[in-house]
């Protein structure tokens, strides 16, 4: 074990915190993969129904220390109790999907083409394929969501769910709830009677053993969140990998929204979209950074509302020492800047950290020009782009990179005259919302939490909803093998109960 420590920052005080925790070293990241990889040869044959009672034990044990990891995350992290709490409710309701996920296995899209030995001139063969899991999984967290996409957030539930052991590679800036989380995530593992090595971290203090990890030989696939430097430092080691494997990283974005001509006077939507822009000090990777609309008198009088209404803010303190520098340079560097017009400020609360959020205007000609006014500033921020007409906002839609979100607000006769609008958005981005903001993101089974690149590394998947599981499966298909060495859900009897595709038909027939 290494003599080397790190404390956690809190962003309230300026103060580090008394806990240390004891950097990995590279001898046990290369022990723990070698434990994922043995265990995995057991965790592989757990049944659905195993893996949602570690999944079910899993949230219990947490939902258990529920007030020590309020504790420790809210001064970790600076975030208020009521969003831990409501973070701690979103972790332990992943959790508990994807114990119906897995439980259930309709996860392994069995498919079934039924032997045809009198065909001519040559017969058919017996062939069977579902969905296997692909071994241990390197999952990287994000500073601001130190529950919901860290430890055992989503990537962790969706690995497990599918038989993958995991190595979390811990958050810097919350040690402390990171730590509380693996100790209820050993207790459950210990209760269900399953190898340790299903579950393992490591702490890293220069990203040398983050590096190291996704670039061993034993890492089978990898579930990253977090800003673009990182997501695409890390894929850029992942490609030069002997063994390629799959990179599933969902990065930042500015999740526009265009505002149509009644939305403009909606007496609502100023403070509608202040408070998302101010959402968790404006710390989501939902948070609108772009909106959109037509010059004019309308859009004239929403800018200075929207102004009045920003002077009037309080900001609050950010997450950490890097996302702070980061944010108030950016501000900084769009005072200095002759292509934008800062419109307001609001007004720092107490803290260490603690920001000011800030709107800047432009014009749709100076956005279309300036393609850095289109990266994500992480923080409370927007810019409102004012376009001359119509053709310079689809320029726009056409130009800006991939996204999570994209919101139009208006009404439904206006959406009907936009067609063309939204036909451009469906290529940009993962989700299409319609007069609602994009923070906030429902965990069901038809979310799709993701988009084309730079929103994430891999415009084909979702890292929240049930589909997130199928980041990491593969497929195997089984020609004319015996019953006996079937998996269950490729078994003539449907022991699973599950649905299957029969010669092309979905059914719930034995065969
Ligand atoms: P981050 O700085 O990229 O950190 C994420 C993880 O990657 C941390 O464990 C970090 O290590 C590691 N890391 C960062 N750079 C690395 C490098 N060059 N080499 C190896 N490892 C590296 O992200 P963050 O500040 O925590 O999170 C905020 C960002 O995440 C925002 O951009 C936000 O939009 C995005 N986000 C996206 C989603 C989504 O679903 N798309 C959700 C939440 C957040 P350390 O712990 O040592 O720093």
């Amino acid at each position: 074990m290494s003599s080397k420590t790190i404390k956690t920052f809190n962003p309230r005080t300026g103060n580090f915190l008394a806990q240390e925790h004891v950097i990995s070293t590279p001898k046990e990241l290369n022990q723990k993969v070698t434990d994922a990889q043995l265990a995995f040869m057991v965790y592989r044959n757990t049944s659905g129904n195993e893996r949602a009672i570690l999944l079910e034990t899993i949230a219990d044990e947490i939902e258990a220390v529920k007030e020590e990891i309020l504790g420790i995350a809210t001064l970790e992290t600076g975030l208020p109790s009521g969003r831990i709490q409501g973070e701690t409710g979103r972790t332990l309701g992943q959790l508990r999907l994807f114990a119906e996920v897995a439980q259930k296995e309709f996860w392994v899209e069995a498919s079934i083409d039924t032997a045809l030995p009198d065909r001519q001139p040559l017969p058919k063969s017996d062939i069977r394929k579902c969905l296997v899991p692909l071994g241990p999984i390197a999952v990287f967290g994000a500073s601001n969501f130190p529950l919901a996409f860290s430890t055992a957030g989503g990537d962790t539930a969706s690995a497990l769910a599918s038989g993958n052991p995991v190595i979390v590679k811990a958050h810097n800036s919350h040690l402390g709830t990171h730590q509380c989380i693996c100790d209820a995530i050993v207790r459950a593992l210990e209760r269900c009677n399953l190898p340790k090595g299903i579950f393992s971290s490591i702490i890293d203090e220069d990203y040398e053993l983050g590096a190291a990890l996704v670039q061993h030989p034993g890492i089978k696939a990898v579930g990253f969140t977090g800003s673009f430097n990182g997501g695409t430092t890390l894929l850029d080691l992942v490609s030069k990998r002997k063994e390629p494997i799959p990179f599933y990283g969902e990065m930042g974005s500015i999740n526009p929204i265009v505002l149509l001509s009644s939305a403009l006077e909606d007496p609502k939507m100023v403070s509608t979209l202040m408070g998302s822009i101010n959402m968790g000090v404006g710390q989501f990777c939902t948070n609108p950074g772009l909106i959109l609309a037509i010059e004019g008198e309308a859009a004239q009088h929403f800018c200075s509302k929207m102004t009045d209404a920003i002077q009037q803010t309080l900001g609050e303190v950010m997450l950490n020492r890097a996302i702070y520098d980061k944010y108030e340079a950016s501000i900084a560097k769009i005072s200095s800047e002759k292509s934008y017009t800062l419109l307001g400020q609001g007004t720092k609360a107490q803290g260490a950290l603690s920001v000011q959020p800030s709107l800047a205007l432009t014009s749709g000609k100076k956005f279309l020009t300036h393609p850095k006014m289109s990266q994500e500033i992480f923080g409370p921020y927007s810019l409102i782009v004012l376009c001359e007409h119509q053709e310079e906002l689809a320029e726009i839609l056409m130009q800006i990179e991939g996204q999570l979100t994209l919101s139009f607000m208006g009404e439904e006769t206006e959406f009907d005259e936009h067609v063309h609008l939204i036909a451009l958005a469906q290529e940009k981005v993962g989700r299409i919302i319609f007069n609602s903001v994009p923070t906030g993101v429902e965990v069901g089974h038809s979310m799709i939490h993701g988009g084309p690149f730079p929103a994430t590394t891999a415009p084909n998947s979702t890292s929240v909803g049930a589909d997130a599981i199928k980041r990491f499966v593969r497929p195997v298909c089984f020609q004319d093998a015996p019953q006996s060495l079937l998996p269950m859900a490729l078994q003539d009897e449907n022991p699973l109960k599950i649905f299957r595709k029969i010669n092309g038909k979905w059914s719930l027939d034995k065969i």
